[in-house]
């Protein structure tokens, strides 16, 4: 890579930081001061950063790391960033693309570590529903190692929640601080680790939502900027309002109105607030990890107008409610999908567990 570009991205990264300090602190007096039932998935990272042992800047650049944080909970490397903005025009045939097999996890499975300590028996528990979940709608396994090479490592880490973007190779980093430790925020964050982008991004967002530049501060602009169709690919999956993946409708404003206005009204309030995966991330995250067996003779045609090929190779169809967001389509299926069984038993590595089994032993 050239020496100069890496000092202009550099440069650039830096005064990004010291222009977005500011900001930042004022984004947040706006959503303290806002009347909201919940928050959005951006408010709640957000908000972590906030009240995190770490750094107070969501927009940073961080010395200890060398990684460089995008749209409060990307972060990547000089040379991943390079890569997507094309900066380097030697590497631009590899961009970084989630179709690219490096970006995988090998046989669909994501191998992790939990930092000792640091969590607490309710966080374990919430990461445990977060994989459980998506372990329950796709082919996606979790492999608990410290000794795989490729592994993730969940961290209290500097600060607010954040991940790597795919299996970038060796150990990576995968943030929560304590106001992470939620189920949909791990979803999010471990959908970033195999390697998804943040819905609003995409390259055909525009048909779907209008960002109100007018809204955001000049400096924070780049979070909206649109991913090339080089580096990404949508599976010809329609674009999701309802996503796990996509911001709220106030992410980044400047004065606590809306940045994301949804073409199609009723969606307004839909974005940013789901609570775990919706049925076009299950439909994603089966495309990208081939969770159906080309021995399956089923085809999306055979299962009606919404309905999928499911990794069992059965045909899913919409839930009831986001909190099932796919059922079988046909009746006779109906008993065999389940439903999700979450079991949790504290572990040693845990902050507080010890404590518990005490606690738990004196009841008995
Ligand atoms: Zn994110």
């Amino acid at each position: 890579m050239e020496k100069s570009s890496r000092r202009i991205l550099f440069a650039l990264a830096s005064l990004m930081c010291l222009l977005s300090q500011g900001f930042a602190s004022t984004l947040r007096q706006e959503f303290k001061d806002e009347d909201t039932k919940f928050d959005t998935i951006d408010q709640m990272i957000l908000n972590a950063e906030t009240i995190s042992e770490g750094s107070s800047n969501p927009f940073y650049f961080s010395e200890h790391t060398h990684l460089i944080r995008k749209e409060l909970d990307m972060v990547f490397t000089m040379d991943e960033l390079l890569e997507m903005e094309h900066m380097d025009r030697q590497k631009r045939t590899t961009a970084i693309k989630p179709t690219k097999s490096t970006k995988r996890w090998t046989n669909s499975t994501l191998n992790f570590e939990v930092e000792e300590k640091v969590f607490g028996t309710r966080d374990l528990y919430e990461m445990k529903k977060a994989t459980q979940e998506i372990s329950h709608y796709t082919c996606i396994q979790f492999n608990e190692t410290s000794t795989a090479e490729n592994r993730v490592q969940i961290q209290q880490g500097y600060g607010g929640c954040y991940s790597r973007l795919g299996m970038v190779g060796g150990p990576q980093e995968l943030g929560l601080s304590t106001g992470c430790r939620y189920k949909q925020i791990i979803i999010h964050e471990l959908l970033h680790a195999l390697g998804l982008h943040h819905e609003q991004t995409r390259p055909d967002r525009d048909n779907y939502v209008i960002i109100r530049y007018d809204r955001i501060h000049d400096s924070l602009e780049y979070n909206f900027r649109k991913q090339d169709w080089r580096n990404i690919d949508s599976y010809q999956l329609p674009y999701d309002f309802t996503s796990v993946m996509h911001y709220g409708k106030k992410a980044f404003s400047s004065n606590g109105e809306n940045t994301i206005e949804t073409i199609y009204r009723e969606y307004q309030d839909v974005i940013g607030t789901n609570p775990g995966l919706s049925l076009l991330d299950i439909r994603t995250l089966n495309n990208m990890y081939n969770c159906v067996s080309d021995s399956c003779d089923l085809k999306e045609s055979d299962c009606g107008t919404w309905g999928f090929v499911g990794k069992d190779c059965k045909c899913w169809c919409p839930g009831t409610s986001r909190q099932h967001p796919v059922e079988y389509c046909f009746e006779k299926d109906k008993k065999e999908l389940g439903s999700l069984d979450y079991t949790y038993e504290c572990k040693d590595y845990a902050r507080n567990c010890a404590e518990e089994k005490r606690k738990e032993a004196r009841l008995l």
